[in-house]
This record gives C-alpha cells, structure tokens and sequence, in this order.
C-alpha cells in the first residue's frame, strides 16, 4: 500500500469478466477495453488531483483525466461543491435556467470565434450538428476531414477516422451508408496542397472543412505552419464553412483555445471535454448569422432532452472560472519538464523517439521520424508502444492504452509528480 503501480488485477479481472456477459465488450467505449494493449483494463474507484485508484487498491499517476476533460485533476472540490449544491435543487428541468446563460457567456467571452452558443452532450453531438448546419446554411452536401482526425461518431466523420477506429485498426465502419460516405472527402492532415486540389475538384460541393486545429486523435499533431491559415483562405474562397473541433484542445491548449494560440478564427466551433468539467457536455457555436439558423431561430433542427443541463452546466462553469492565463504558464511549466526529461531517457536509453507536444497535450512516438501526418503516426512502433504501456501501468502511471492518444497533464500534476513520471519513463524505456 502506498506504492504507484499494478501490483495485483484480481478484481479488475473478475469485473471485466462480468461486464462482458452484459456490456458488448465489457466497455461503453471501446479503447477502455486495453483490446489492442492485450490487458485486462483498471478499473477505476476513485481519483483525486492527479491520482487514481483501481479496485485492486493500485495507485496511478493519471495522464488519461477522463480522455482529456480533468483539466484540474479529478474530484476538485469546487468542482465537486458545484455539482453537488446544483444537485440539491434538482437534477433536470426541460426548461430554461440561468446557468446556462451563464455558461454561454463565458465561453462567448473566451472563444474568438463564438458570438453565441449552443450546448449539447458530448462532442459526437457537437460535431454532428456543426454540420448539419454547414450543410443546411450552405445547400451543399459533401464535407472535407483529414486522415486520421477523429470527431465523434456520426455517420459522415467515421471515415478514415483516428483514435479507437485507428486504435482498434478497424477498416471504415459497416453501418455507414455508401451513400453517406460518398460525401466526405478525406486527405492528409497538413497537406495544403490536396486541400486545394480537392476544392478545385469539388469545390461548389463542399459545405465545410471540418479540423482538429491541433490533431489529437493520431497521437498528437500540431498543425505545420500555415496549415489553418492555408485552410481559413481556401474555405473563403469557395464559400465553405471552416469548422474547428475544438472538442480536445478547447480550453486545454490556451485560455482561448487553439483558434486563440494560433489566431486563426473559423466560422465554427465544436467544444465538448474540459467545457463539462468532467460531466457530459459539448457545444457548438460560431457566428451569430449562422448559429441563428438552428432552431427555434431558424429553420435547421437540432435539440436535447438533457442539454445544458444543470448538473453538466455547474461543472462546466466551475472549471472555466477557475482556469486562468496563469493556468497555462503553470501548464506549460509541467509539461515541457515532462517533455525533456522523455527526450533524455529516449537519448540515454537509445530507443528512438518523438515527442510532440502542444501545452498540455504531450504524445511521445516510438518513431525517428517527425510525426506530421496520419501515416507518419501509423509508422510508429506499434510492439514497443504495448511494452512500453504494461510497464508504465506496472511502474504506477496510467496513460492511453492507445500510440494515437497523448498524454494529458492538468494542474493538479505536481513537478514531484512529473519528476516521479519520468523515472517510471526512463525504467519503461530500459525495460524495452
Ligand atoms: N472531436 C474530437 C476532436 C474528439 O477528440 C472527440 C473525442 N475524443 C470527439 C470529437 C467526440 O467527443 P465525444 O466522445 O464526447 O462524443
């Protein structure tokens, strides 16, 4: 006791068996099954700051934070002291309250992009309905994404899609109508030049360009220089709506999120993750011209039984108020010392490695190559990166059982902690 690492999994075990006769897979999303690590998944009882218990009473320091949301680390007491003084008043509604006001104005206060907002439940929903309303604002139907980005499961962006479809290695998913799939064109991330050749192709056609302004359903790919803008021009000119999916890196890359960093301003933008605290939510918003086109402004439809719920709103709101400037310097700090001390194991220990990093979001590569691209993260060491993750488990830090997630730190992350990470690293790196 009082030790990081997996010492023992009996009881994960047991509960994984019997999530299994019930749940398909075990899981309620699939990379939490460790399926292409070939372990039997933790599972989680409790997690404070920057560390979570298993039910075997093993102790992780958390990179995961619930896929990127626990900015703050998990169960922050004002967090948890929101949700728990909203709860008291009642769970749901179906009707308006203030907090979502509340919650609107701030994210329209901190996003560039967003004169108004609409919140739903979860980033699939957030993407979704962006494009619907591309589509519906535009009477075009074909949409352009980039190999290996990931935004959620909707029938048009399951194509040619990073994170658990790239983990699993799954080929596009059955269950999407041809007729759907015909109208998503998908080139490589950072590739200007076959953006331009398909607008010159289908240009008329394309209702948005849809991107992860920083890719992170690949691992972690920053865009080169020029990308967005290249992105931000060619949509100009054609008509095309400009989407950034900021789901990931919203509010985790810099106080007014990756648009913000790079100073680039899409005509949309989908949020989820560190916008809920920790508790279901996601949002979508943009131009006032636009967004009021949804209903009941407007003729295009979209809604929710649980949307802008009380709950999700008070976490939301919560873990907004507390994020700062300062929080990212703090961020910033933690993460490049994490950063450069991989890179020293990596030199010291002479595996090849990568590491790409935006703040927070930090994806070491088992690859020589700069990671630019969905085929440059697939060449990465695909054997390594399993061994490398059982003894990271074993040496007490938990990270994505997946090479096409980063690392997350939040500010509950120590420098002890990192410093502790980096030894679990460096003793990873030896093992392999
Ligand atoms: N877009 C991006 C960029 C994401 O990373 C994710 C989830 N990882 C989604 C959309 C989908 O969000 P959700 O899982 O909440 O539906």
């Amino acid at each position: 006791a009082g030790g990081f690492g997996r010492k023992d999994d009996t009881r994960s075990r047991a509960a994984f068996e019997e999530a299994k006769r019930y749940i398909p897979g075990g899981v309620n999303s699939p990379v939490r099954a460790f399926k292409s690590v070939g372990l039997t998944p933790a599972y989680m009882e409790r997690g404070e700051g920057a560390i979570v218990y298993d039910l075997d009473g093993n102790k992780y320091i958390d990179y995961i934070g619930s896929w990127g949301p626990l900015i703050l680390g998990h169960a922050h007491p004002e967090v948890i002291g929101a949700i728990k003084a909203t709860a008291e008043k009642g769970t749901s509604f179906g009707a308006p309250t203030l907090l979502e006001t509340e919650m609107a104005k701030l994210v329209c206060e901190r996003v560039p992009s967003c004169d108004i907002v609409r919140m739903v439940n979860s980033g699939t929903e957030a993407t979704m309905s962006a494009l619907r309303l591309a589509r519906g604002y535009t009477g075009r139907s074909k949409i352009l994404k980039f190999e290996g980005s990931y935004h959620g499961h909707a029938d048009s962006l399951l194509i040619k899609a990073g994170s658990g479809v790239a983990t699993l290695g799954l080929p596009d998913s059955p269950g999407v109508p041809e007729t759907v799939a015909t109208h998503t064109i998908t080139v490589p991330y950072n590739d200007l030049a076959s953006v331009r050749l398909a607008f010159e192709k289908y240009g008329e056609e394309i209702a948005c360009v849809i991107v992860e302004p920083i890719a992170g359903n690949m691992g972690v790919v920053p865009p080169l220089p020029g990308f967005l803008q290249g992105l931000r021009d060619v949509t100009t000119e054609y008509g095309s709506l400009l989407i950034f999916d900021e789901v990931m890196t919203g509010f985790r890359v810099h106080y007014h999120c990756a648009q913000g960093l790079y100073g680039i301003t899409p005509d949309l933008t989908c949020l989820g993750k560190v916008i809920g605290g920790g508790l279901p939510v996601g949002a979508y918003g943009g131009r006032r011209d636009l967004m009021e086109r949804m209903a009941p402004a407007g003729p295009i439809y979209q809604a929710g039984t649980l949307s802008g719920n009380p709950l999700a709103m008070a976490a939301g709101f919560t873990t907004l108020s507390l994020l700062t400037p300062e929080t990212y310097e703090q961020l910033e700090r933690l993460s490049l010392r994490l950063q450069a001390g991989f890179e020293d194991n990596a030199r010291e220990a002479g595996v090849p490695v990568t590491i790409n990093r935006v703040g927070s979001m930090v994806c070491p590569f088992f690859n020589e190559k700069h990671v630019v691209n969905f085929e440059t993260a697939q060449a990465s060491d695909a054997g390594r990166f399993r061994a490398y993750f059982g003894s990271m488990l074993e040496l007490g830090v938990s990270v994505a059982p997946s090479p096409f997630e980063g690392m997350f730190v939040s500010a509950a992350h120590t420098p002890e902690l990192i410093d502790r990470t980096i030894e679990a690293n460096r003793e990873a790196l030896r093992r392999l």
